[in-house]
């Protein structure tokens, strides 16, 4: 089971160190002929307009809507969550993306001020102990569709994870810690 990893711009090396260290195998995702060789996808966290712009130019919405939606599993982290809402607050009107969970990923939730900051919270699936989330220039998920399961909340109520059938997005980054386990869940889906 080969696990794509989009590569185009962003921290996808944590996710392919993270993958290596589990021993499951990986690609690079850069062109369409990638995609049509691993059988799920993580599109990493960075920088989302950048990321989908370069989406747009490599050629690659169209064919990844139509895997996706065939039910290819995949998980956006962060830009990646972003991507894969169908509705972006705080975003650029021009901003390509893919469109498909029925979710508002609300860009920079955490304002400018705060960059980023870490806390450790439960996530629905993960066992009783609580998972260490870096959160970088966030968004946070609001909206969620009857279809989507929140997997994880902060305190004041606002969802940082979600599942949408084969669809999982979190807004922060569990390729930046030691911690195997939404790997390994992304790996279950
Ligand atoms: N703020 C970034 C964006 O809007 C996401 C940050 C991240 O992926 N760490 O794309």
């Amino acid at each position: 089971m080969t696990v794509g990893i989009l590569a185009l711009q962003g921290d996808f090396r944590e996710h392919e160190e993270m993958l290596r260290r589990i021993g499951a195998p990986t690609l690079q995702v850069r062109l369409p002929k990638h995609l049509e060789q691993v059988e799920r996808l993580i599109i990493p966290g960075g920088e989302s307009t950048t990321i989908g712009k370069l989406l747009s130019m490599y050629g690659l919405i169209e064919p990844l809507r139509t895997r996706i939606r065939d039910g290819m599993p995949v998980w956006g982290t962060c830009a990646g969550a972003i991507l894969l809402a169908q509705r972006i607050a705080n975003g650029r009107s021009d901003q390509p993306s893919l469109g498909l969970m029925d979710v508002t990923a609300r860009r920079n939730a955490f304002g400018s001020q705060l960059e980023s900051f870490e806390i450790d919270l439960p996530v629905l699936g993960l066992g009783d102990e609580p998972l260490r989330m870096v959160f970088i220039r966030a968004p946070v998920l609001e909206d969620l569709g009857h279809d989507v399961t929140p997997l994880a909340h902060l305190d004041d109520g606002r969802v940082v994870a979600a599942r949408q059938g084969t669809m999982l997005a979190t807004c922060f980054h569990p390729e930046l810690t030691p911690d195997e386990r939404m790997h390994r869940y992304f790996l279950d889906m």
